[in-house]
């Protein structure tokens, strides 16, 4: 019979995360330690060793650009260069394998099982350490020329903000303001150093008006950023992830407020939602790619 069995392998900066997918259905989820030791050259025996037997295809979500023929342009979190992955997992394993960036898999999730379910075209947007993104149109995930379509991460919100300088290099980028990071610089500049943007969040929830101010600003940013994207690719959805997202209903409201203050008129009705797959999306959007491109 033939094998309709795929790995989803979403490699994170401390933990891989793998899924035996069959028929689009989780058979059994497991993980592994990323040993970024060496270059992290042993990532991928420590991945394959894993592995309970064949499969029709694999695919690996990692932290970095990935150019449309599979070539990752560098993962700082796992110490890879500009190096080709698939074809080392297949030479060892015998199984057919993709590479895409994991922002891109959580979309292809969110937008096929997820937040975006029901919906052909979405921006899939993961608040975390960074800012990161997918688009998914006409069903299809679209990752540009160089791999980096949707970074809206690097939108250049304001050049003049010395104080937001960006791991890019440039100042003024959308992550420094909305991303957990940003969030927590931003409280720091307002004088409470030293908290999480969930510690943020929650106490703005809670009433603390000075961090809700914070709050406002990285949304304003936010939605401001989405704005943008949305005149570019008209999305019928934007779906909202990772971690700062789980602040929920009082955080996207937020966001949503802000889009509308910005978007292009006929943008306005984009409603932006909150993704549903939570940390699984990667693993899971990587067995999806698997599937659509053997
Ligand atoms: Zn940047």
């Amino acid at each position: 019979m033939e094998n309709k069995r795929y790995y989803g392998i979403d490699v994170g900066g401390t933990t891989v995360k793998i899924g035996l997918t069959e028929n689009g259905a989780v058979l059994d989820k497991w993980s592994v330690p990323t040993d970024t030791s060496d270059g992290g050259r042993n990532i991928l025996p420590d991945i394959i060793r894993s592995l309970p037997g064949p499969a029709a295809g694999a695919a690996l979500a990692v932290p970095g650009a990935v150019l449309p023929d599979d070539t990752v342009n560098r993962c700082v979190n796992l110490g890879w260069g500009v190096c080709r992955p698939a074809e080392e997992f297949t030479a060892v394993s015998g199984i057919p394998c993709r590479v895409l960036n994991d922002a891109n898999a959580a979309a292809l999730a969110e937008q096929r099982l997820g937040g975006g379910k029901g919906f052909e075209s979405v921006l899939f947007v993961a608040l975390g350490t960074g800012v990161g993104a997918g688009v998914v149109l006409d069903g299809r995930l679209r990752v540009g020329a160089r791999g980096t379509a949707g970074e809206i991460g690097h939108l250049c919100l304001d050049p003049l903000d010395t104080a937001a300088a960006c791991t890019c290099g440039h100042t003024g980028c959308l992550e420094q303001y909305a991303s957990a990071t940003g969030i927590s610089r931003l409280a720091a500049q307002a004088g409470y150093p030293g908290l999480t943007s969930k510690q943020i969040v929650d106490a703005a929830a809670a009433g603390d008006g000075k961090l809700e101010a914070v709050v406002d600003r990285a949304c304003d940013a936010l939605g401001r950023g989405i704005a943008s994207a949305c005149a570019i690719i008209d999305p019928e959805t934007v779906v909202l992830g990772g971690g700062v997202a789980l602040a929920g209903e009082y955080f996207r409201a937020k966001v949503q407020a802000a889009f509308d203050r910005y978007a292009f008129h006929a943008c306005l009705g984009t409603e932006i939602r909150l993704a549903t797959l939570g940390s699984d999306a990667g693993m899971l959007g990587a067995a999806l790619y698997a599937m659509d491109r053997p």
